[in-house]
């Protein structure tokens, strides 16, 4: 099993995908968030198990807290098994899907991986993936496992070389 802050992809199913801009595109025009658990798939890829939308504690713009009851509630759903709380996501209301300066402040948790969804409009637009460390950004790759097999089984881990 490879730690969550080696993930270089992160599988994420079409109904779990939608699941996600449904929350967020619901919460706008405040950030939406919510919590994801998985399970490590291939030397480079955890794969979502479960996306739990959650409250955001925080009503300012730019700003996202999750509820910490559900985050305790998910670990305790997921413990003794092979599923792990691997991150989260968060909505930026007509802002880019990537990692504001609030967000690369608030990261003190390099373990995670942070999913973010582009909103424009009351719309979900960008999804993507990353992990922070400090200031340093890591883009994870979001990939779709097929619809009609059960285990991912693409050439990305073949093809990831770091
Ligand atoms: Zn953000």
């Amino acid at each position: 099993m490879i730690p969550v802050s080696h993930a270089l992809f992160l599988s994420l199913s079409r109904n779990d995908c939608h699941r996600i801009r449904t929350a967020v595109a619901t919460a706008y025009p405040a950030e939406g968030c919510g919590l994801l658990a998985g399970v490590t798939e291939g030397t480079a890829c955890w794969r979502v198990t479960r996306v739990v939308p959650t409250r955001n504690l925080l009503t300012q713009r730019d700003r996202f807290e999750v509820d910490p009851a559900a985050r305790f509630a998910l670990m305790r759903d997921v413990r003794g098994g092979s599923e792990r709380l691997i991150g989260h996501y968060h909505s930026h209301p007509d802002g880019p899907a990537c990692p504001s300066a609030t967000d690369r402040a608030m990261a003190f948790e390099p373990e995670l991986i942070w999913v973010i969804v582009a909103v424009a409009n009351g719309r979900a637009e960008t999804i993507k993936a990353y992990r922070l460390g400090g200031p340093t950004i890591h883009p994870v790759t979001i990939i779709t496992p097929p619809e009609r097999s059960r285990r991912f089984q693409g050439s990305h881990d073949e093809g990831a070389t770091r």
